[in-house]
């Protein structure tokens, strides 16, 4: 954010808010979006601006809750062991994890970075992958919001509890959430072990790949039948760790992941036509690795090189034919990809607005480097998901709207409602509710 414009990480969404609020208290929060409404201004509170679509997007009153961040309180359970924790809602996941380990206490699981905001990640169902759990809103035991009216409320299970299930992924619309409370469970360690493979073998034992790990995911590099796949297992806190070596970790994860992969981007936009040869050079050269780290260090990596993406939630048992259907379309089309397509896992749920609501849920990842147009890949993906009744990821681009996304939800129509209830006026309203929510 300059004194002006706001763009998101990837740069493909902006705005131009006509104040930027960062406040420090809830009362100081409370007091903005009083001062918003009177003032007739919308309002939308940023986080971290990780998510492709303009979800946080607004020419209003844009607040960003970097202010109120940290732990406010820990209460010790037994079942399961560990604490709830609650946390205000600017705080970044790269501060929470290693306050929670100072603790001994970690998040059951989470995505593949760190840079989001708490709300952020829980408001559009930021997940990680592991076939016995769910995403972070999965883990919220209650929250406390700032509604439309400025009115400071609790929400939980058992206190106002429609408010909860629509705000646990409320997708910003409901009201702005000034504290979160965690289940948060005893610090464990994971083994990571990651390996090339084939696709057609992975998808060959795909069920005891995702049942007999703790968390499994693959990245399927297209126009190959190569994979890379990665089997987390959860360890005890007091284990020895036995992370990567720095050298190895600075040139695999820095190096390759991140420098040499821009520069294969910038050659593949030069040269698209080379991509399934570079493809299969890249998935040729990795290697076996494996080490033991803190959990949060190991689900989390830094991604440098921008890109676009478009993710959808399939159910877990159609995840084999809609990534058969992706390579057939791919080897049709003159599309080239040199981004992995990620594979995650995760549980059924119950949380509203989850992608993973009532179904036990694959999820499916296409990307596009930043300086190419992901427009005719990311439809025909679309549109292969929608084929097996896809849930579009709801920070992450997609073209659907309102009118094809009531039948995917079975509480689509209990969320606008509460939506209808609390945000009469639609103070939190912005061009991409319109678009999902009507
Ligand atoms: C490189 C990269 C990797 C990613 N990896 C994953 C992944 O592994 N798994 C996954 O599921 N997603 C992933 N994402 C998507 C990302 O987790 C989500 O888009 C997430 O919402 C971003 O969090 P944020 O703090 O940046 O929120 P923003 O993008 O800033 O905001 C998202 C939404 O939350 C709302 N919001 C923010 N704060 C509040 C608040 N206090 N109260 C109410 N609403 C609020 C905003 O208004 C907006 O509607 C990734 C994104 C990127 C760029």
């Amino acid at each position: 954010m300059d004194s002006q414009t706001w763009q998101n990480w990837a740069r493909c969404a902006d705005a131009r808010p006509t104040r930027y609020a960062t406040p420090s208290t809830v009362t100081e929060l409370s007091t903005e979006i009083g001062r918003a409404a009177a003032e007739g201004l919308q309002v939308k509170c940023v986080g971290a601006g990780h998510s492709f679509t303009p979800i946080a997007a607004t020419d209003g009153v844009m607040i960003s809750l970097d202010n109120l961040q940290g732990i406010e309180s820990v209460v010790p359970t037994t079942e399961p062991s560990g604490a709830l924790v609650t946390v205000f809602a600017g705080t970044r996941l790269h501060a929470l994890n290693p306050a929670l380990w100072d603790l001994g206490l970690a998040m059951a699981n989470l995505g593949d970075i760190d840079a989001q905001s708490i709300a952020g990640a829980i408001s559009t169902g930021t997940h990680g992958t592991g076939a016995r759990f769910g995403g972070i809103a999965h883990q919220v035991r209650a929250l406390q919001l700032v509604l439309a009216d400025g009115t400071v409320v609790d929400c939980s299970d058992e206190e106002n509890p429609e408010l909860f299930h629509a705000a646990r992924i409320g997708l910003g619309a409901i009201g702005v959430i000034a504290k979160v409370t965690l289940q948060c469970v005893d610090a464990f360690l994971m083994r990571a072990v990651e390996a090339p493979g084939l696709l057609s073998e992975t998808l060959a034992g795909l069920d005891e790949h995702v049942a007999g790990t703790d968390h499994f995911e693959f990245y399927w590099f297209p126009h190959t039948d190569r994979v890379l796949t990665k089997h987390n297992t959860r360890l005890p806190a007091d284990r020895a760790v036995d992370p990567v070596h720095p050298v190895r970790a600075f040139v695999e994860d820095e190096l390759l992941s991140n420098v040499l992969f821009d520069g294969i981007n910038r050659v593949a936009t030069a040269i698209p036509s080379a991509i399934p040869s570079i493809n299969g050079f890249t998935a040729r050269a990795l290697s076996r690795r494996e080490y033991v780290n803190r959990s949060f260090e190991v689900f989390a990596s830094p991604r440098r090189v921008r890109f676009r993406e478009m993710e959808y939630a399939v159910p877990a048992e159609a995840v084999s034919d809609t990534l058969r259907e992706i390579d057939r379309w791919l080897n049709k089309s003159d599309v080239t990809v040199a981004f992995p397509v990620e594979v995650r896992f995760a549980a059924a749920d119950d949380v509203w607005m989850s992608t993973a609501n009532g179904r036990d849920t694959a999820y499916i990842a296409v990307h596009q480097y930043h300086r190419r147009d992901h427009r005719e890949y990311f439809d025909a993906v679309e549109a292969i998901a929608r084929g097996v009744d896809g849930r579009p990821h709801w920070g992450k681009l997609h073209s659907r709207t309102a009118d094809d996304l009531r039948p995917s939800y079975r509480h689509f129509d209990a969320f606008v409602s509460v939506r209808d209830k609390y945000d009469p006026a639609r103070l939190f309203d912005n061009a991409y509710l319109r678009q999902v929510l009507g």
